[in-house]
């Protein structure tokens, strides 16, 4: 019963000239999918905000930011607050990616307060947890995600389940070719589940929780065939339409 959701994570990549290009393709593409079979969305670099919006905001596609402040606003130079989101209509904000966790030593209490600012501002987290592969040798994955997601369920509302979508990339997934078998993510994914449903049984259904880490359209269906694999985060396959929409019509 859950949509899937279908996230491209640009991370640092694109110009206003080949953001052009790609979300015309993106775009052209869908409309020769009979019908959108997910919810889909971009999460492009803070500059690119403005081009997104108005690229996007008559299509079903949306767009997103892949970070935000901790704070509400004032003396913190670089940072972009969830009201500024707000401002380009941001539908989604990734947060703890680990690539923030391992080059800006993200903690998960500054996760979780992320979290909460983009709840606050009605934009939906996309929370990102995820084990390194020397956690995964010692036995702690699961360890792992539920010390990063606990950090986040400590700060919100039971109620609040379901304004969020929870990201599992393991780390040494990303980037390298390298997926997690179905069985693996899976195994993963049914046990998030099972900790979003001691904040709250009913709502824990309902959060969408995608899969990241070399998802490409021809592992995609296999991974999204997955009970509790509802959707997926992508890195590279996003920055080429071709692979995107590949993986759009797998889910
Ligand atoms: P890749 O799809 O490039 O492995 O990246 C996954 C990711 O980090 C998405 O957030």
């Amino acid at each position: 019963q859950r949509r899937p959701l279908i996230a491209g994570n640009w991370k640092m990549n694109g110009s206003l000239a080949s953001n052009h290009v790609l979300l015309s393709e993106i775009q052209s593409g869908l409309s020769e999918l009979s019908a959108a079979p997910c919810d889909i969305a971009v999460c492009v670099p803070f500059p690119y905000l403005a081009q997104a919006q108005s690229a996007l905001q008559s299509t079903s596609i949306a767009w997103g930011a892949q970070d935000v402040s901790v704070h509400e606003g004032g003396a913190y130079t670089s940072e972009v607050s969830s009201s500024m989101l707000l401002d380009f209509a941001c539908r989604y904000g990734i947060v703890g990616h680990s690539e923030r966790r391992t080059y800006h030593s993200e903690s998960d209490i500054s996760v979780a307060q992320k979290t909460l600012r983009l709840i606050a501002a009605g934009i939906t987290p996309i929370v990102c947890v995820g084990e390194t592969l020397q956690e995964r040798k010692g036995g702690l994955t699961e360890q792992t995600v539920a010390r990063q997601l606990n950090a986040v369920l400590a700060q919100i509302d039971g109620a609040s389940l379901d304004k969020i979508v929870v990201a599992y990339e393991p780390v040494w997934a990303i980037g390298t070719g390298i997926t997690a078998t179905p069985e693996m993510a899976q195994q993963v994914h049914a046990f998030l589940r099972a900790q979003l449903a001691q904040a709250n049984s009913v709502l824990a259904e309902k959060v969408q929780i995608l899969y990241g880490g070399s998802m490409k359209p021809d592992n995609a269906a296999s991974l999204l065939a997955m009970k509790d694999i509802d959707g997926g985060l992508i890195g590279g396959a996003a920055l080429k339409a071709g692979d995107f929409l590949g993986i759009v019509a797998a889910a």
